[in-house]
């Protein structure tokens, strides 16, 4: 439909908050309660199939209104994203590899049949955000620091009938999170219940779509029971290992001497569809392939749990760890599987070396102490 107008950053209209209404709560205050504490400012824009997008528009922080028959309401028709803002020891905002959660936005948006958008306007309208709000909520008195961005997309079409919305709604919110990455002890993970799976071939777990998230709920809630951090997400009857809990995960081990007996870095691929394809996780990937060259293999294959009991009975298992936006690069202590635990070495303190070489080269690049094209200056 070449009449439809396309999503268009530059037109946003502007409506702002009265600044001194809210006082912005310190970090451990703004995470203490059970609501999410979201900044002044949200942006919001309507897309119908007869015009396209709407204005955009920036204007203060509200709740939605929605039609008891809206389509996301009974057909989880939602896709979101989540990247963080950073306040650098620079002094100056930045996103971290803002493209990617928008390319991808746009990847799940179309998997559940919600309107496209060209990504690019997406990225500004996110740096629009961080730009008015940034100031006040992420102050340069507070280097360091940071918030967590959640653009999403909802079918709104008020129509009981299960097909493609009519109507959709994108908005983005700036919120406070927590720091989830400093577990003491590492994040112990327990593989999934027989019966439950999160993602299957042919599905949709590669897509971030709300529809994976609900019903992954309940075995992380059994799971942390047991007192446990996250689930391993294993697939198949093979038992391949593939996320852990809402991260990618990684394992740094020696290959078999039969094998070559090197060290690598192994992570579940992407071409099976199977897991998210995560900013983190390319970041790890690119980072390890161009910094522990000649002294880590990267490894993107599928491998199994039994691999992974194998290895630690064998002595070859030497770092493991979560990697994604919310927990950032968390070391994993233990694995849980089936009566058996995989009791992980624990270097440094508290993380392996490696694990603390990538996260430290990361968290370099976001919070501005390398100057780096990653780190998209707002
Ligand atoms: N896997 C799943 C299922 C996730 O929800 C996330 C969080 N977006 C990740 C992995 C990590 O992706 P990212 O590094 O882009 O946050």
């Amino acid at each position: 439909h070449p009449e439809l107008a396309e999503l268009d950053a530059s037109k946003l209209t502007i409506t702002l908050a009265d600044p001194a209404a809210r006082a912005v709560p310190d970090e451990i205050t703004a995470n203490a309660g059970n609501e999410t504490i979201c900044t002044d400012h949200m942006i919001s824009c309507t897309w119908s199939h007869t015009s396209g997008w709407a204005t955009p528009e920036l204007k203060p922080l509200g709740p939605i209104s929605l039609h008891p028959t809206a389509s996301v309401l009974h057909y989880a028709t939602e896709c979101f994203e989540g990247l963080k803002a950073f306040r650098g020891f620079d002094g100056k905002l930045r996103l971290f590899r803002p493209n990617l959660n928008a390319n991808r936005m746009l990847m799940s948006t179309l998997r559940i049949s919600l309107p496209g958008f060209n990504p690019t306007e997406l990225e500004k309208l996110i740096a629009a955000l961080v730009r008015i709000d940034g100031p006040k909520w992420l102050p340069a008195s507070r280097p360091g620091s940071f918030l967590y961005l959640r653009p999403a997309i909802i079918g709104t079409q008020a129509q009981l009938g299960v097909q493609a919305p009519k109507e959709a709604l994108l908005f983005i919110t700036l919120s406070f999170m927590p720091r989830l990455d400093a577990a003491v002890g590492g994040m112990k993970l327990h593989t999934n219940p027989e019966d439950m799976v999160r993602a299957w071939v042919g599905g949709f777990g590669y897509a971030k779509v709300g529809a994976n998230y609900g019903p992954s709920l309940l075995a992380t809630a059994e799971a942390k029971e047991r007192g446990f951090g996250q689930i391993l997400w294993l697939y198949g009857p093979e038992g391949y290992c593939t996320e852990a809990g809402a991260s990618n995960f990684f394992l740094v081990w020696r290959a078999k001497e039969s094998e070559g007996g090197k060290l690598q870095i192994i992570t579940a691929p992407l071409d099976d569809k199977l897991i998210l394809d995560g900013v983190t996780r390319r970041s790890v990937v690119a980072l390890a392939k161009e910094r522990l060259a000649g002294e880590v293999e990267v490894v993107e294959r599928k491998y199994t749990i039994d691999e992974v009991l194998e290895a630690n009975n064998e002595g070859r298992i030497v770092e493991a760890f979560a990697a994604g936006t919310a927990y950032f690069v968390t070391p994993v202590s233990l694995i849980h599987h089936r009566g058996q635990d995989v009791v992980i070495p624990m270097a440094n303190g508290d993380a392996g070396v490696y694990t603390n070489k990538l996260k430290g080269w990361m968290k370099d690049i976001m919070y501005g102490n390398e100057q780096h094209p990653w780190g998209v200056v707002i």
